[in-house]
């Protein structure tokens, strides 16, 4: 059933706002979905007051007033006027409570079924109101019930649940009495049967098809404290991402199903955007507002599906009038954002890499089953693609990095975390010990590596992660990763720890290493001390603390994945690293540190963003004029208590189809199908961000917000400062501010 729109008319103090709710109450009782909702020109008695009621088959998602009614039906006659039948359907019912005959209206509202009741008079008979005010609601509901050809007996049981049924009597006097006169002119329209509704329309107006009601009569005057006011606020997951990616922007765009935008939005700020859709923590997610609803969206899964599917126009770059020449030392994940936003500026970047080919750590590190290189390798030549120069193939030795300020106008230093952190125990050196890091790097770049037997993993992130998945792929019978804290500490991403045990891999927690046990040579066992968790450290996690228990798991090969940090020595001698920036005896140089080597965040969105500020740090440095980038401030971001969680529908977040645990563990082919489409993106609040969906406008009791050039203006002179509206609004789209 297509929807049926009703409006009515009446007076403050007559019922008409529970007169709608009585018709939809009707209808529910027929099996309908149904909304109703006033609009005030003045919450006072006599004031004019609309009402509207919708009923449809479907659940109900249009916000509007009613401006094309089905059916009309006007509580007073005094109220009568073209204007207030503007809009009804010709053919449409017009029911009007007076006293009038008929006859009176020979001539006049001939294309509508003209209804007349005099409910006044019955409303009196029967007692309801007071003796100066009488109130008609009820019993004009009984005359629409007949007019509408609705069975009364579902009048009855409406007003048994609504708790007014001393006022049935009045309402069967109606539905009796009702006078009705067809269209004259009109084909007929048959007695509508609940079923048998005009046409269906657009649930949402568009905007350039809104049509004002009438102005309301009573002006509130100046009294009012605040006034409601449109604007923007910063939205968490923007605040949250690291990289400074504009998260609201690429998912809202998607929404709208804009995936050109969606994709131009993520170029502006990323040169990894199919890489952190694929191997970013997220921290966007932890800080979306859904997340204290039903899940946050997956913003992750959408930026990799906008990465892969939409079509990315890089941004044409203009020469700078006098570039300026950079040297970048690491082409990992910070190198390459520096690179993009320094070439972006117009200046000339060259990125020095000991290895074959630009990603470091991605390429180096992270399998394949997790990030396939063509991936790398497309996001790696949209850098290149700006003029982005590269020096490959030999790490830079101190003396030639010690050169670099002297060749370059500046020098980035974005060599991430080169030192492993080892285990000072008996045994470290036992064959079949080795540091998990250089394991990948074999796997990665040689593609041959192989091991077996039962392999024990050391440590609870990201590379001790990488480390047990590549281990069964190569060939490990079985994988344990020992962990000194329990799972709830454990720094890896959820989702890897979820797919390695789906994989096999089993954990033991609370286990610290103390040494190796070994036979021949060869390494048998890691010997572990059971830990106690205590205070929290400064990373907000309980320290471990190791007891006397001790036992050996049993081994054949161990991988080392227990951190990483900078590795400083490769500096020059008097280089001195200090807050992103490295000085000699005191003084500045012109030599910038970006990512890991400075932050030792550990992850590419950090990564990242860090790149990105060293890129602007080093500009300004040089007197470029350049606005650096800085990370959002997430305390001014949208909180959760904000949203108007009751305004949405539940729905759990989508998430990505896997290949089986069985077929993954065989290859390192991507483990990940990504999600099937962006629809993902329809579960965003748009936390701050108005959507033009209508609410502040239905929702004002005074009807005084009207649309204005794809925008709303409320006219100030009858707003008395409720804030209904801001309260109403399921998403920040405005606020309250003093006059
Ligand atoms: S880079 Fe990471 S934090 Fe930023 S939007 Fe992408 S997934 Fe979220
Ligand atoms: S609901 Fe949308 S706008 Fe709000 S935090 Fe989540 S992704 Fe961002
Ligand atoms: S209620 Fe809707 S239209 Fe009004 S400000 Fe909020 S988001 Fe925008």
């Amino acid at each position: 059933m297509p929807a049926l729109e009703i409006r009515l008319h009446g007076r403050g103090g007559q019922g008409g706002v529970t007169c709608a709710k009585i018709i939809a109450a009707v209808y529910a009782e027929l099996g309908k979905s149904v909304q109703t909702f006033g609009d005030y020109s003045g919450e006072r008695s006599g004031a004019p007051v609309r009402a509207y009621t919708r009923v449809s088959d479907d659940p109900i998602s249009n916000r509007n007033k009613v401006y094309d009614p089905d059916h009309l039906l006007v509580l007073d006659p005094t109220l009568l006027s073209d204007e207030v039948v503007q809009g009804l359907q010709p053919g449409g019912t017009l029911l009007l409570a007076t006293s009038a005959p008929m006859e009176s209206f020979v001539g006049r509202f001939e294309a509508f079924r003209l209804a007349l009741i005099d409910a006044t008079a019955i409303a009196r008979r029967h007692k309801i109101g007071t003796r100066s005010v009488i109130i008609v609601n009820t019993t004009v509901a009984g005359a629409f019930v007949k007019a509408l050809g609705l069975p009364l007996s579902a009048l009855e049981h409406a007003y048994q649940h609504l708790g007014l049924l001393s006022n049935f009597a009045a309402a069967r006097e109606a539905y009796e009495g009702v006078q009705v006169r067809e269209p004259i002119g009109l084909e007929q329209r048959v007695a509508v049967p609940a079923a048998a509704v005009p046409a269906a329309r657009p649930d949402v107006l568009p905007l350039t098809e809104h049509r004002d009601g009438p102005q309301p009569p009573l002006k509130t005057g100046n009294w009012r404290t605040q006034t409601p006011k449109y604007s923007s606020y910063l939205a968490p997951c923007s605040a949250w991402c690291p990289a400074g990616n504009d998260v609201i922007g690429f998912v809202q765009a998607l929404a709208q199903k804009d995936e050109k935008a969606a994709a131009a939005i993520l170029a502006n700020t990323t040169p990894l955007a199919g890489v952190c859709g694929r191997v970013c923590p997220a921290p966007c997610m932890e800080g979306c507002n859904r997340r204290e609803y039903d899940g946050a969206v997956n913003i992750r899964g959408l930026e990799r599906w906008i990465a892969d599917h939409g079509e990315v126009v890089l941004p044409v770059v203009t020469k700078h009038a006098t570039p300026r020449r950079f040297a970048i030392l690491g082409g990992g994940p910070a190198g390459l954002a520096a690179a993009q936003t320094l070439a972006r500026a117009g200046h000339d970047a060259t990125i020095f890499d000991g290895e074959a080919a630009l990603g470091g750590v991605l390429r180096t590190g992270i399998p394949t089953y997790r990030l396939p290189r063509e991936v790398l390798d497309r996001e790696v030549g949209a850098v290149l693609a700006l003029g982005v120069k590269t020096a490959l193939g030999a790490f830079l030795d101190r003396e030639q990095l010690a050169s670099l300020p002297g060749e370059f106008d500046a020098v980035i230093l974005a060599t991430g975390l080169q030192k492993l952190r080892g285990l000072d125990g008996p045994g470290a050196d036992l064959a079949g010990v080795q540091q998990g890091i250089r394991f990948l790097h074999h796997i990665n770049l040689d593609g041959a590596a192989r091991i077996g037997g039962h392999v024990v993993v050391l440590g609870g992130g990201n590379t001790a992660m990488d480390c047990a998945r590549s281990a069964l792929r190569a060939g490990a019978e079985r994988v344990t990763v020992a962990y000194r804290r329990g799972a709830d500490e454990m720094p890896a991403i959820a989702e890897e720890v979820e797919e390695a045990r789906h994989e096999g891999v089993a954990f033991v927690f609370l286990r610290a290493p103390l040494g190796f046990v070994g036979e021949g040579g060869r390494v048998r066992g890691v010997e572990l001390a059971e830990v106690e968790l205590g205070e929290a450290d400064d990373s907000g996690r309980r320290r471990p603390v190791v007891t006397d228990k001790r036992s050996v798991l049993e081994c054949d090969a161990v991988l080392l994945a227990l951190g990483q940090s900078a590795e400083l020595s490769l500096l020059p001698a008097g280089w001195e690293l200090r807050e992103g920036r490295v000085h000699q005896g005191g003084v500045p140089l012109a030599v910038f540190a970006a990512g890991d080597v400075s932050t030792g965040d550990g992850t590419v969105t950090h990564a990242i963003g860090d790149g990105k500020r060293a890129a602007g740090r080093a500009m300004a440095a040089l007197g470029l004029d350049v606005t650096p980038f800085a990370r959002p401030d997430r305390a001014i971001a949208v909180p959760a208590t904000d949203i108007r969680f009751d305004h949405f529908a539940t729905s759990a977040a989508v998430r990505e189809s896997l290949e089986t645990p069985a077929a993954r563990v065989r290859t390192f082919d991507e483990v990940s199908h990504g999600l099937a489409d962006g629809l993902e993106a329809h579960r965003c609040f748009s936390c701050g961000e108005c959507t033009k969906c209508d609410t502040c406008l239905v929702f004002c009791p005074e009807g005084i917000i009207r649309r204005k050039d794809a925008a709303y203006e409320v006219d100030y002179s009858y707003c008395k400062g409720c804030g209904i509206c801001v309260k109403e609004c399921p998403r920040k789209g405005m606020e309250m501010t003093a006059v």
